[in-house]
């Protein structure tokens, strides 16, 4: 008997034995649909044996090999594995959301446009045509002049596409790869000596795997770098991967890349696209004719039978960690990936991570640094610290920064007022006993949001109303507290009554149509209000003065990572500032201008602040120096999460010494080690026994490198 082995979408960390009658190990590879209960799921064929644990009386047969698709290569199940096994997720839960959700459901699939010409046999048909079936051989004779694509046949004659798939039927017409034009590379820039330095040495063994580190100042150019390098390889007709944080810079991005490799097949994957684009795109990539695949963090699974490059822009954004389901890093992954096609990978960033930047300054990546702007006249912004203390804010607003925006006013320069809040105000509270209004649901605080006069909670979606007087004490005078964006653009509108103020948040992308129509719009405003989705990339040109309203948030925080990030995010702001011929300036407001992080920071000074933040890791032993996993379980009642994780702990093999489980803190047990290898030991044998572990109304994951807590 012949037994499949699938990897299906189901929370357990096993494979499913069915029967089936022909298959052969070339099948390996294959979508499969099959019966799973009382529904039909569509898995991937994993392996294939003679003999099953399950009885024969039990096995079922596979409902049908899915052949529409050329099997999963060989590189794609062993990075699928790789992730499962190091995340210690169920395989069939990685295959799901590797896979473009179209091809997980049974339902055909889009096969890429072809060119198609007429067969010798085809040529006789039309020989012996009768002059009135017209429609017929309007198709044909126009197949006789050479080939043509498919739509332009469509378009011969009334119900074309039927005379087409008839002639194919008959063996008359015959479908052909289109012809790819070979993509060329358009020069922009004379690079700077810099640049062509860095060029160089990526440059170097760009046949086999070695991670790169490429860290260079905001506006240096690593764009300028890695497009000359992708250029390189388009040219040995090898396939490039680029991921990228946000979604809403692929489409400028993709517009960019066109530009820049006409006649390139250029592919994008995001979870933002609709389910037919994104399948089209994964299969011109999986087929071998794309070129380049431009995409976010789960583009990494995007296979890629010519895969030459991968590259990692803004390699240490959060966003390339996976927050639910299979909780895996596409940075990391990116690395294994082209370890398994033995191809380089560069990692881009002005602030990188402290794992990559430990790496990079202790050889094990290379290191390729970029001092200063590419553009002539652009300086880097000068930073300056305004003490509130020292400066009142008016409004939340230090004098001196609204003065920096008045002089703009009158130039006609932009300004960017940077603050990573969203809504009205963070807090709305009593004054007269301090009620702070919770969510019901999550115990966040709730955020005063404008639209609809709503509560809106940030950390659960859930939404309220504004209640009319404090429930504790009946006070009706409740008051908002701090400031969010919303609050913000409304003290500016007072303050500068004439300059057009546009507010650039997620709430403000909803809506209107898309964060790329405001990124549009955004170009032609005065004064910009927003989070961080106005620091990341993008270039305007006119913006010369960027203000930070609450960037000592990021200081005190229980989170040791917090003051990596704020450092991350700060400079991004920054880079915002000055980037063509205009000088930029940049105004922080903080009651704490003393800070290690803003000396650094003025100084635009990253490897000095990384070095200490690393040394300081060092002594306290924490990431890169030791490795960690969290166990996290969730309920509705909080008991049943601490009971499960209790038992979690004692289920724990305990041989090992070199592995520290800590208590049970927040709904979470933190486990570490300095030795990855005996870390991913433990977790193998401790996520077996956690899926013994009775846990009824508590869903509980293992997150592997976790980065937020
Ligand atoms: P980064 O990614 O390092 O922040 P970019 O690659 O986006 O920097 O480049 C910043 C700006 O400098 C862009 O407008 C780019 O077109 C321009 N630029 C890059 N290289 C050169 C060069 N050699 N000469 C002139 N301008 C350049
Ligand atoms: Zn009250
Ligand atoms: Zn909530």
């Amino acid at each position: 008997m012949i037994i499949l082995r699938v990897a299906l979408d189901v929370p357990l960390p096993k494979l499913f034995d069915y029967r089936s009658e022909d298959a052969t190990r070339a099948d390996i590879g294959y979508r499969v649909l099959v019966p799973f209960g009382k529904r039909r799921l569509v898995g991937v064929i994993w392996d294939i044996a003679t003999k099953s644990k399950v009885a024969d009386s039990r096995l079922r047969p596979v409902e049908k090999i899915l052949r529409d698709v050329a099997p999963l290569p060989r590189e794609w199940l062993a990075l699928v594995e790789f992730c499962s096994g190091y995340y210690h997720g169920p395989l069939g839960e990685v295959v799901a959301a590797a896979l473009p959700p179209r091809l997980r459901a049974a339902k055909p699939v889009p096969i890429p446009p072809r060119d198609y010409v007429l067969t010798p046999a085809g040529g006789d048909a039309l020989a012996g045509t009768p002059p009135r079936q017209r429609r017929s051989r309007a198709l044909l004779s126009r197949l006789a002049q050479g080939r043509a694509s498919e739509s332009e046949l469509v378009a011969q004659a009334t119900g074309g596409r039927n005379l087409l798939r008839r002639g194919i039927e008959a063996g008359w017409i015959a479908p052909i790869e289109p012809e790819r034009p070979e993509p060329r590379f358009v020069h922009v820039h004379e690079l700077t000596s810099e640049q062509r330095q860095a060029i160089g040495a990526l440059r170097v063994g760009l046949e086999k795997f070695r991670v790169s580190l490429l860290f260079g100042v905001t506006g240096s150019g690593k764009t300028e770098i890695y497009l000359q390098l992708i250029a390189d390889i388009l040219a040995r007709r090898k396939q490039v991967l680029i991921l990228v944080p946000e979604i809403a810079l692929t489409p400028a991005l993709e517009a960019a890349f066109s530009d820049r490799f006409p006649g390139a097949c250029i592919v994008t994957q995001t979870s933002a696209m609709a389910e037919l684009q994104r399948v089209r795109g994964w299969l011109l990539a999986h087929s071998g004719r794309a070129d380049i695949v431009l995409g976010t963090r789960l583009s990494v699974f995007t296979p890629l039978p010519r895969l030459g490059l991968v590259v990692v822009d803004e390699e240490q954004d959060a966003s390339f960690k996976q927050r639910e389901g299979v909780r895996y890093s596409a940075r990391d992954l990116a690395i294994t990936r082209a370890q398994i096609a033995g191809a380089p990978v560069v990692l881009c960033s002005a602030t990188p991570s402290l794992e990559s930047f430990q790496h990079a300054t202790s050889s094990k990546y290379g290191l390729v640094s970029l001092t200063r702007r590419a553009i002539d006249r652009a300086e880097l912004p000068a930073i300056r610290l305004i003490d509130t203390r020292v400066h009142p804010p008016q409004e939340g607003i230090v004098p001196p920064l609204l003065e920096a925006l008045a002089a703009r006013l009158a130039r006609g320069e932009q300004s960017l007022v940077f603050i990573n809040r969203r809504g009205y105000a963070p807090a709305l509270a009593c004054p007269a006993c301090g009620w702070v209004k919770g969510c019901s649901r999550c115990s966040a605080s709730m955020v005063v949001h404008l639209a609809g006069q709503r509560l809106r909670c940030h950390h659960c979606g859930l939404t309220e109303g504004i209640p009319r007087a404090c429930p504790e004490c009946g006070n009706p005078d409740l008051q908002a507290f701090g400031r969010g964006t919303q609050r913000v653009e409304i003290t500016l509108a007072e303050k500068f009554p004439h300059a057009r103020i546009l507010r650039v948040d997620s709430d403000a992308a909803r809506a209107r149509s898309g964060l790329e129509d405001l990124l549009e719009r955004a170009t032609r405003a005065d004064i910009l209000v927003g989070t961080q989705i106005l620091a990341k990339g993008h270039h305007f040109e006119r913006l010369t003065l960027a203000g930070v309203l609450n960037a000592d948030s990021g200081l005190f925080s229980s989170d040791y990572r917090a003051s990596e990030r704020a450092f991350a995010q700060l400079q991004q702001v920054a880079g915002r500032a000055g980037r063509s011929n205009l000088p930029g300036e940049v105004l922080i407001q903080t009651r704490y201008p003393d800070h290690p992080l803003y000396r650094s920071l003025v100084r635009h000074d990253y490897p000095g602040f990384a070095g200490s933040l690393l040394a300081e890791r060092r002594e306290a032993g924490f990431p890169p120096f030791v490795f960690e996993a969290a166990l996290r379980a969730e309920s509705t009642d909080e008991l049943h999460a601490q009971r499960f994780l209790r038992s979690a702990i004692d289920e724990s093999p305990r041989r090992s010494a070199s592995v520290r489980l800590a208590g049970v803190e927040r709904a979470q047990v933190l486990v570490q080690s300095r030795s990855r290898p005996r870390l991913q030991a433990f977790l193998a044998e401790w996520s077996d026994a956690l899926y013994r572990t009775p846990s009824r109304g508590v869903r509980w994951h293992l997150d592997v490198d976790p980065i937020e807590f």
